[in-house]
């Protein structure tokens, strides 16, 4: 209920394949994480408008959020301070491709770019996330299950689907909206 009142994009970027997370499926990803013990610390990248940065927090993390998109950070740390968790989140202006710092966090959350507008974008994404992270948890679009298991380097452990609702222009379509089915992955980086 909490994660309804993080305020999403005001002016979502195609390229940058902008949507926020549901709140519904940002608390089930982290409750999976939670019962893990996974929520020490957390790097969220491309955190956006920090849906998922803002959760981690209210379980108890210590989280920074990364993204490339500036006005995103400037929203994600009005949402931090709505929410009461200003404390415990950092949002740092950052490419994935270029992370800034050489911490390593107990997890990665990220619902990254599904390569709709550039195909792999995801890839850079779940490099840096097993670089930086001992747990990955990340939303990747329906049948990627296969090709996210060989790409990475750990083992998922965990899979399961839920829905997101893109905007109209990111599919080229006639509804306001578009829902669409989306799978997501717990993988235990070796790295
Ligand atoms: N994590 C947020 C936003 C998901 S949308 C949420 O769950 O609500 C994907 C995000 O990745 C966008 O905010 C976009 O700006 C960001 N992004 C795309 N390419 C990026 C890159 N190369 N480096 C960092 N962030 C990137």
């Amino acid at each position: 209920m909490e994660l309804e009142n993080v305020e999403g994009f005001s002016d979502p970027d195609v390229d940058l394949e902008q949507y926020e997370t549901p709140a519904d499926l940002a608390s089930h990803l982290l409750h999976l994480a939670s019962q893990h013990d996974d929520l020490e610390s957390v790097v969220d990248l491309g955190c956006g408008t920090g849906v998922l940065s803002i959760g981690s927090a209210l379980q108890g993390a210590s989280v920074v959020g990364v993204d490339v998109d500036r006005s995103a950070v400037e929203v994600a740390r009005e949402n931090a301070a709505t929410l009461g968790v200003e404390d415990c989140v950092e949002f740092v202006v950052g490419d994935v491709r270029d992370i800034p710092f050489n911490e390593r966090f107990s997890a990665a959350v990220m619902n990254p770019p599904f390569g709709a507008q550039e195909p792999g974008a995801d890839r850079p994404f779940l490099d840096a996330a097993e670089r930086l992270a001992d747990v990955v948890y990340s939303v990747h679009n329906t049948g990627s299950l296969e090709f996210v298991e060989s790409y990475v380097e750990g083992e998922m452990t965990h899979a399961f689907e839920s829905e997101v609702a893109l905007p109209r222009k990111f599919e080229f379509h006639d509804d306001e909206v578009r829902e669409v089915e989306v799978e997501v992955y717990r993988i235990e980086s070796t790295g």
